[in-house]
């Protein structure tokens, strides 16, 4: 009954989310964006009774939210269910819709956050509001975290409040949030819905090489360009050694089961090659990667530079942290300077009453349908939360059509989701959270 005032709300939500802009461009001294978006939701929370705190994290307009909601059983541990508020940038030139519009057309909501992760957010809004209506008493206490800066590792979110204010997340031992629990269609109308159970770890280096300016027209060396080019080509041309991990396996042993289509584990390359416009995202869960985002060096066509400088987003499975730094070492050479910020894999197994709660909540509003685990090739907020010893777990459902690239909407241009899904979402999120 009461699930229905929360499928009519959501989508109003996830519009009027959208519509702040919450652009985070990961610059540590621009201005937080998220206070306007964290005061919208906290005052969505307060109007129903709940008694929200709203936390600054480490600089200014870095607004969190977070809400609890006592369970039945308080010597159970808490679940907690949280979601990013801010979102990267958008260039509207580039966009069909006012990518901050938040315009319902063609029934999708379209905008930036659309699926990362405002839509999560406005489902999560909407169940809270509705159990605090409702005089819901949930299984076990729900922590609602509503966060600041996932898009830049969380430094001034989820990370800044795991080190300052871990009391808010008191007593949580299970999580869920983004990047999992959306549907992939495997066969004619037979969808698996893919629950995130492990993370890459995150490396971003800076590399510098020096040598010796001079001017440009004279017999030359020792060039800080030229060598730190060498250096970031074999690293491009390098292939990091396959490792099929638990996730990876229980996957496509899964699609295998049930497509018909049998998997060779010697050969998980061709597996996820059948896997579609999924393959991009699953195919860098086979191996480490490293890519050059940035590259810099000179100011001035006859002067060659003393100094060149990178910046390489490396991205590591779970078990390899040390392999990869010693791999790169290898690789970029002695000459080549190495710093970095790292983020850890995350990692958890995919069984116990949680899942079979996620399961029983998806297939009683999609009957047929198969939960699978996988790894996320990025990384979110779990990386943080994981050191107050949470079990994570990437679930926020959108039933999704068959034709629809849904990684390519994550940063993509036209981010957009279907109200089908979100309304589906809700429906699954309330029987999940009330069995949880
Ligand atoms: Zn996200």
């Amino acid at each position: 009954m009461s699930v229905e005032t929360a499928v009519a709300e959501v989508v109003t939500l996830a519009s009027e989310l959208i519509a702040i802009d919450t652009t985070n461009t990961g610059d540590p001294a621009a201005p937080g964006t998220e206070r306007a978006a964290a005061e919208y939701v906290a005052a969505k929370l307060s109007e129903v009774g709940y008694e929200p705190v709203y936390v600054e994290s480490g600089a200014p307009g870095r607004g969190n939210v977070i809400a609890r909601l006592p369970g039945a059983d308080p010597a159970r541990g808490a679940l907690l269910i949280h979601g990013h508020l801010d979102v990267v940038p958008a260039d509207p030139a580039e966009w069909s819709v006012h990518p901050f519009s938040g315009e319902v057309r063609d029934g999708y909501v379209w905008g930036r956050g659309a699926v990362d992760m405002k839509d999560m957010v406005a489902m999560t809004l909407a169940v809270a509001r509705s159990f605090k209506r409702d005089g819901v008493v949930p299984p076990r206490d729900l922590i609602f975290a509503f966060l600041a800066d996932e898009e830049a590792g969380g430094f001034y979110g989820a990370r800044w409040l795991v080190d300052n204010r871990p009391e808010l997340f008191e007593g949580a031992t299970e999580a869920i949030s983004e990047v999992g629990g959306f549907s992939v269609t495997l066969a004619d109308d037979v969808r698996a819905y893919l629950v995130e159970t492990a993370e890459k770890g995150v490396m971003w280096l800076r590399l510098t090489a020096r040598g010796t300016a001079g001017h440009g027209s004279m017999l030359h060396e020792d060039n800080a360009v030229a060598k730190l080019a060498a250096a970031i080509t074999r690293l491009e041309q390098h292939r990091f050694p396959l490792v099929l991990t638990d996730p990876v396996r229980e996957l496509l042993t899964g699609v295998a089961e049930v497509t018909g289509v049998p998997f060779d584990p010697d050969d998980p390359e061709a597996a996820v090659a059948r896997l579609g416009n999924l393959s991009r995202m699953i195919g860098a869960t086979l191996r480490d990667t490293a890519n050059v985002t940035m590259f810099e060096a000179g100011y001035k066509a006859n002067v060659v530079p003393s100094v060149a400088r990178a910046t390489v987003d490396g991205r590591m499975l779970p078990g390899r942290e040390k392999e990869f730094e010693a791999e790169l070492a290898e690789i970029l050479g002695p000459e080549i300077i190495r710093e970095w910020d790292s983020l850890p894999p995350v990692r958890t197994t995919f069984d116990g009453a949680l899942v079979e709660a996620m399961a029983t909540a998806v297939t009683a509003e999609d009957p047929g349908a198969r939960l699978l685990p996988y790894m996320l090739s990025a990384g979110t907020d779990a990386k943080s939360f994981q050191r107050l010893g949470v079990r994570h777990f990437g679930f926020s459902p959108l039933k999704l059509p068959p034709d629809l690239d849904f990684t390519a909407l994550f940063h993509g241009v036209d981010e957009r989701v279907p109200v089908e899904a979100l309304e589906f979402g809700t429906r699954v999120l309330d029987r999940f959270l009330r069995a949880c």
